[in-house]
């Protein structure tokens, strides 16, 4: 993509462009600098100015009279919601990859001109302020915040409580899929409504879906504050419910993250990476209602909510990071996990849980013991509507910020607020979220009628070890947990198990037979090799009863669902009207 920007109007010797090293939302460092070349700068003769590379992200201009053109090109094939994609179909622009920006220029409005590639005729998608071919945006905060699908975009309208909201979809399916997805998303819409009692005023005057399900295309969402870029390789055909969700998490969005903003995300640096206490709820309260208002709008049923009540609480009951991190320090791991890549081994699967599974099984267990405490009088969505009053609605003074975000502190405030009781928010706050205890979420989750049980009861279990199943060797590919019974043997990963109870094991499958043999309890043998290749090594395990949980409804795991039970339940899933 060729791009040419100009900023008028320097009063400084010095101008310094960069490109940004990284993106809101996605809390690692992305370096798109990468990707730019052919740069060249002008000043107010007109004549090209050298530059000079204050480092690998910038171009600093000195000479330039007084105003700076600066054209470049930047290369981008990575269809999601951080980086860029230009082809024969589209140009999906992500704004952090494709913008060269001024240090100390940042509240200056711009203006953005898009130029239709020869032989086509494209439409331009976006939160920001225009129409047809040229938009603005009030400063850079809110220009870097405006992704841009610029293609053959299908477009659909609805409104609800007088605010609107645009589908606007790249894909490859028919219009009648749109349009039955668009009345599915409605419903979305307004049962997140529902939640809140009312949407934020959306700055442009509506809200924009940006969807690209494109073969090519990577899973991905990414929430902005007026629009949402959702990508997925799948159709709407192949995977409707898995792009609802989607829709449901990123739209939940504009009101907690965007609005109902974490300190430390406010306002976005884009010279290095944010760092926030608050992911938990800001994502993790997130991950939580994105399916839950798939169940109140009825395009889930009951044992598919119950899978991902499961898989939220089996995270945090069985993920040994627990131990090590709190649902606080877990956000802060976010400039790592969240699309940083590097070569390294890390020790995450032991030290870290991710903050939207964690933070989604606190939001569970705080919903229900706020239900459970008041007959259902006070629930989550008193909070988040606590959250909202205080420090979403007030909104910025500046479009694109926001003037109040919160702090962890500032969050368990509102909770003794809105439970009226600081006690049992203090002590939620300090035993789950500051530190390392999890919820008793089979008591909780029985009042609504569901059963939390083990999936493989009875069954004995080494650890959740992993072996590569392609050499002769059984090497084992994965950490080991302190947790697991395999641990105590010593053995470690890139060990190659050898012999279970004095039997040579070549496969997987034998080491699952060798295994089943066994009632958990029993005492079990193996013989193994370091990556020395040393001597071998004997140790014992005892073995364990299978730990991994799941999630059902007590009415199909051969329970009776009292009236009492049908009551909650219904309270927590059925429709807002
Ligand atoms: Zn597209
Ligand atoms: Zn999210």
């Amino acid at each position: 993509m060729q791009v040419e920007a100009t900023f008028p109007d320097v009063t400084t010797p010095t101008l310094e462009l960069r490109i940004s090293r990284s993106s809101p939302g996605r809390y690692s460092l992305h370096d798109f600098a990468k990707n730019v070349y052919d740069v060249h700068t002008y000043g107010s003769n007109g004549r090209e100015v050298p530059t000079t590379r204050p480092d690998a992200y910038g171009w600093n201009v000195t000479g330039h009279g007084g105003s700076v053109r600066v054209t470049y090109k930047i290369y981008g094939d990575y269809v999601d919601g951080t980086y860029l994609s230009v082809d024969e179909t589209h140009a999906h622009i992500n704004m952090p990859p494709a913008i060269m920006w001024a240090h100390g220029l940042d509240e200056r409005p711009d203006a953005i001109t898009f130029e239709q590639p020869a032989g086509k005729r494209w439409t331009v998608a976006t939160q920001l302020h225009g129409s047809g071919l040229e938009f603005t945006a009030p400063n850079l905060q809110y220009l870097m915040d405006s992704p841009v699908e610029f293609g053959p975009v299908a477009m659909r309208e609805f409104t609800v409580d007088s605010h609107r909201f645009r589908f606007a979809l790249h894909h490859l399916g028919t219009d009648a899929e749109l349009d039955a997805f668009a009345r599915d998303v409605e419903k979305i819409v307004r049962q997140e409504g529902a939640v809140y009692g009312e949407f934020p005023q959306y700055e442009p005057g509506y809200y924009t879906f940006l969807a690209d399900y494109l073969p090519w295309a990577h899973g991905d969402g990414m929430e902005h504050r007026n629009s949402t870029v959702m990508t997925a390789s799948r159709s709407i055909a192949q995977s409707r419910e898995q792009l609802l969700d989607t829709v449901a998490h990123e739209f939940f969005h504009c009101w907690n993250v965007e609005r109902i903003r974490p300190q430390g995300l406010e306002p976005f640096d884009f010279d290095r990476a944010n760092m926030s206490d608050s992911l938990w709820l800001a994502e993790g309260f997130t991950q939580y209602y994105g399916p839950l208002m798939l169940q109140r709008a009825g395009l889930v049923d009951l044992n598919e909510t119950a899978r991902t009540i499961g898989g939220l609480v089996e995270s945090v009951v069985n993920g040994p990071g627990r131990q090590v991190r709190s649902a606080v320090e877990m956000s802060r791991m976010a400039p790592f996990i969240d699309g940083g890549r590097t070569v390294d081994r890390v020790n995450w699967p032991n030290t870290v849980i991710s903050y939207y599974p964690f933070g989604g099984a606190i939001a569970l267990a705080l919903d229900l013991s706020l239900r459970a405490r008041t007959d259902s009088r006070v629930t989550l969505d008193d909070f988040m509507r606590g959250m909202w009053e205080q420090f979403g609605k007030p909104g910025g003074t500046r479009e694109g910020y926001v003037d109040r975000p919160y702090s962890v502190a500032d969050a368990q405030a509102v909770l003794a607020n809105v439970s009226g009781d600081r006690a049992f928010a203090n002590e939620f706050f300090r035993r789950y979220i500051e530190g390392h205890d999890a919820a008793d979420y089979a008591s909780l989750l029985a009042r609504a009628g569901f059963t939390l049980r083990k999936r493989g009861a009875g069954r004995s279990w080494l650890g959740d070890v992993r072996f590569d199943a392609r050499g002769r060797s059984l090497r084992v590919v994965n950490l080991v947990a302190p947790e697991w019974p395999a641990y105590a043997a010593g053995l470690d990963q890139d060990d190659e198990l050898r012999q279970i109870d004095g039997v040579d094991v070549r496969t997987e499958g034998d080491v699952t037979a060798m295994v089943q043999r066994h009632k958990p309890g029993d005492r079990i043998t193996i013989v193994f090799v370091d990556r020395s290749g040393g001597a071998a090594h004997a140790g014992t395990v005892t073995l364990g009863e299978d730990p991994h949980v799941e999630v059902v409804p007590i009415e199909s795991s051969g329970g009776t669902l009292t009236s009492a039970n049908r009551s909650f339940r219904d309270r927590w899933l059925q429709p807002r009207s």
